[in-house]
């Protein structure tokens, strides 16, 4: 366990409660002596670091590793082998990677999704299931002892796992990171491993705080730090070029490591990435919602709710879902039934006032699809805004879902 913990704090920065629940699991594995516990599933978007977790873990535990693609498995032969009555038949994963290892108790770590249905699913789940651990390779046709292999799984979204498959997890959830952590990360770990990737030695190549929180938010938006590791190579890979010049023509000493702000405009372009809320000004009817991704990015969109004479019809537009859409049908009700008290309407328009006009929501980006019903505290609040013609500041930004009481529940 002491080793375990000195290797995961070796390797990666933060992550405190994720670190902790690996070694909680760690130290029961270590404790039972079998294997015959929940699967550990390491769950978050891109690039927080589940796999190189499953690393440091295998590390940590002294096993050799095989890293399992369910990405492209289509059929249960994949997973359990081909009878060899076939022509072409091989043994599935699971026995191709024992045979690779070579030995009894690796660790498998299992990337990548499985299609939701059919076989796949099936066969994995006799691989997993700790109660039965014996697996019949169809290839092989005897009994394969499972019971000193230790499984990892990784997985973007809960949504993906097959429900039975979920039951036998162990879920640690590794959450995205902020950019005050993400500029650690890179100091600390992408940096110096960048440096080495391209033939540098540490030091050769030095970025201020100041300008990877430029490149961390002018170049990428994501919850992990894959992006900003690439955009790390990149300058390693522009000073190697200007450090392989200056070695070759013996002018060492007019090299400096040093990045200036210039340098990173020319090596990586122009800021792809720009404050959107900076350059909007407030108006009646445009909110700014907060909004994620299933790839983790979290992010903000702005809701725009317009009137127009009309007859009381509601129109939505911007690739909306179903349950954005009753948000919005929501949203107006509890504003039609309030509009009294909001101050919208007086005794003498209550009648008529939303028969008199359409509205129209929109929401931005057309192009993406949305859905959920986080959107409805924004909703509620364009109409108001809209009605009654006054502004919301364009920094707040706003989520929560709403019900038809006006109640707003967490989400
Ligand atoms: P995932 O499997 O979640 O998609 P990876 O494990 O491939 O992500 O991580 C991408 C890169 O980011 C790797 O180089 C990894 O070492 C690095 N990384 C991610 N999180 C951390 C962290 N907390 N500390 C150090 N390096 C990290």
């Amino acid at each position: 366990i002491y080793k375990a913990r000195q290797q995961l704090e070796e390797d990666h920065y933060g992550l405190e409660s994720v670190k902790k629940r690996v070694l909680e699991y760690l130290a029961v594995l270590k404790l039972k002596e079998d294997l015959k516990g929940p699967i550990l599933c390491l769950l978050g978007p891109p690039g927080v670091g589940k796999t190189s977790l499953g690393k440091s873990i295998v590390n940590a535990l002294g096993r050799k590793f095989h890293r399992i693609s369910l990405g492209g498995v289509r059929d249960e032969a994949e997973i359990r082998g081909h009878r060899r009555t076939y022509i072409g038949a091989m043994p599935g994963l699971i026995a191709q990677g024992l045979r690779r290892v070579g030995v009894k108790n690796p660790v498998f770590l299992l990337v990548g999704h499985l299609s939701n249905h059919g076989d796949p699913s099936a066969a994995l789940l006799e691989v997993l299931d700790p109660e039965h651990n014996t697996f019949n390779d169809h290839y092989l046709n005897v009994p394969l002892d499972l019971s000193k292999v230790l499984f990892i799984a990784t997985a973007n979204q809960v949504d993906t796992i097959p429900p039975p498959l979920l039951d036998r997890m162990e879920l640690i959830t590794v959450p995205g990171y902020t950019f005050d952590e993400k500029i650690n990360i890179a100091q600390r770990h992408l940096l110096p491993k960048q440096i080495i990737n391209h033939g540098l030695s540490v030091g050769d190549v030095k970025i201020s705080d100041k300008l990877l929180l430029k490149i961390a938010s002018g170049y990428t938006r994501e919850a992990g730090v894959r992006s900003l590791e690439r955009e790390i190579a990149s300058v390693c890979r522009a000073k190697a070029v200007e450090y392989a010049d200056a070695k070759y023509k013996d002018e060492l000493d007019g090299y400096t490591g040093e990045i200036t702000e210039e340098e990173v405009e020319k090596i990586l372009g122009v800021t792809k990435f720009d404050n959107e809320v900076a350059e909007r000004t407030a108006r009646p009817g445009v909110i700014t919602g907060l909004a994620w991704s299933a790839s983790g990015s979290g992010g903000i969109l702005f809701i725009e709710a317009t009137q127009m004479a009309g007859k009381g019809n509601l129109q939505l537009t911007g690739k909306l879902g179903d349950v954005i859409k009753e948000s919005a049908n929501i949203a107006l009700s509890w504003v039609r039934a309030h509009a009294f008290q909001l101050g919208i309407t007086t005794s003498e328009t209550e009648s008529k006032f939303f028969f008199q006009r359409d509205i129209h929501i929109h929401f931005p980006a057309g192009a993406v699809g949305k859905d959920g019903p986080s959107a409805g505290v924004a909703l509620t609040t364009a109409l108001v805004s809209l009605f009654t013609d006054r502004r919301v500041p364009p920094t707040t930004a706003m989520t929560g879902e709403i019900t038809l009481r006006g109640q707003v529940l967490p989400c």
